[in-house]
C-alpha cells in the first residue's frame, strides 16, 4: 500500500507521518517512510539526524545509479522502518517532481520500491504544481493534515484538487483528514460538510509532541521511558488501523476558492 502524506508546511505532516510508520510497524508491516518535502527533515524523529538526501547522492556520483547502493540512502530508523530523504531541486530553479521521480527510479534500479508492505511519502502541499502532486501518481491513499484554520484548509481544498484530478487517471482514493495541533474542530467540520471526506483523527496541541522534534525521537520511542504517553501512540495507532482496513476513501470535489473563503470567515 502506498499513502502519501499532504498539508501546508509546518502543519505536522512529517511529525504525524513519523509516528503513524512506526504504528504500522507496530502492526507487522514492513514500512518505507520517504520524505519528499525540500525542508528534508520528514525522517529527522526515526532516525535521530538530517540522513544524506537522493538527489545530493546522486549528484556526488554524478548520476551514475549503479555506483548507488541501497545503504548510500536507505536508513534504518526507530522500530524498524525504513527512511529515505528525496531532497530538493535547486531553489529557484528544477522541479520538485523531478526529484521524487529520480527517488523512485532509484528505489526500483535497487529493487527496494516493491520490497514494502507500505510505503509512505511526506510532501508539501502549500502549492500543489504538477511537480508536489508527483507522489499522488504513486499513491493508492492520500491523507492530509490540517489544524482548525483558514490557510491549512485552503491548502487542504487545493490538495483535494489534485486528488480528483489525479483520482480520474490512477485508482487513488483520499482516506481523509486528520487534524493537528488543535482542540477546536468547528472549522473542520464546516469544510467536510461542503466537501464531505472522513475525518481520521483530531489530535491537540500536545507539548510532548513538541518536545519530540527537539529530542529527535517519535513519541513511541519517548513513550518506552514515559508510559503516561501510550495515550498519544493510541492516536497514531487508531489512523494505521484504519489505513490498514483499506478504507473506501473518497474523490473529493473541492470547494470553489470564493465558497471556501465565506464558508470560512465570519462576514
Ligand atoms: P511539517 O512536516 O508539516 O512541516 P512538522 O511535523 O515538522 O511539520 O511539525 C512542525 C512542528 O510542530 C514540530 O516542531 C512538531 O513537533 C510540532 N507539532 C506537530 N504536531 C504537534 C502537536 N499535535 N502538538 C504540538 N506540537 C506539534
Ligand atoms: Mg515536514
Amino acid at each position: 500500500m502506498k499513502i502519501a502524506v499532504y498539508g501546508k508546511g509546518g502543519i505536522g505532516k512529517s511529525t504525524t507521518s513519523c509516528n503513524i510508520s512506526i504504528a504500522l510497524a507496530r502492526r507487522g508491516k514492513k514500512v518505507l517512510q520517504i520524505g519528499c518535502d525540500p525542508k528534508h527533515d520528514s525522517t529527522f524523529t526515526l532516525t535521530g539526524f538530517l540522513i544524506p538526501t537522493i538527489i545530493d547522492t546522486l549528484q556526488s556520483k554524478d548520476y551514475h545509479y549503479e555506483d548507488v547502493w541501497p545503504e548510500d540512502v536507505i536508513y534504518k530508523g526507530y522500530g524498524g522502518v525504513d527512511c529515505v530523504e528525496a531532497g530538493g531541486p535547486p531553489a529557484g530553479a528544477g522541479c520538485g517532481g523531478y526529484v521524487v521521480g529520480e527517488t523512485v527510479k532509484l528505489l526500483k534500479e535497487l529493487n527496494a520500491f516493491y520490497e514494502y508492505d507500505v510505503i509512505l511519502f511526506d510532501v508539501l502541499g502549500d502549492v500543489v504544481c504538477g511537480g508536489f502532486a508527483a507522489p499522488l501518481n504513486y499513491a493508492d491513499y492520500c491523507i492530509i493534515i490540517t489544524d482548525n484554520g483558514f490557510d491549512a484548509l485552503f491548502a487542504a481544498n487545493r490538495i483535494a484538487a489534485s486528488v480528483r484530478e489525479k483520482a480520474r487517471t490512477h485508482p487513488l482514493r483520499l482516506a481523509g483528514l486528520v487534524g493537528n495541533r488543535t482542540s477546536k474542530r468547528d472549522l473542520i467540520d464546516k469544510y467536510v460538510e461542503a466537501c464531505p471526506m472522513p475525518v481520521l483523527e483530531v489530535l491537540p496541541l500536545i507539548e510532548d509532541i513538541r518536545i519530540s522534534r527537539v529530542k529527535g525521537k517519535t513519541l513511541f520511542e519517548m513513550a518506552e521511558s514515559e508510559p503516561s504517553l501510550d495515550y498519544v501512540c493510541e492516536f497514531y495507532l487508531n489512523i494505521a488501523d484504519q489505513l490498514l482496513a483499506r478504507p473506501e476513501g473518497v474523490v473529493p470535489k473541492e470547494v470553489p476558492d470564493r465558497e471556501l473563503f465565506s464558508l470560512l470567515s465570519d462576514f
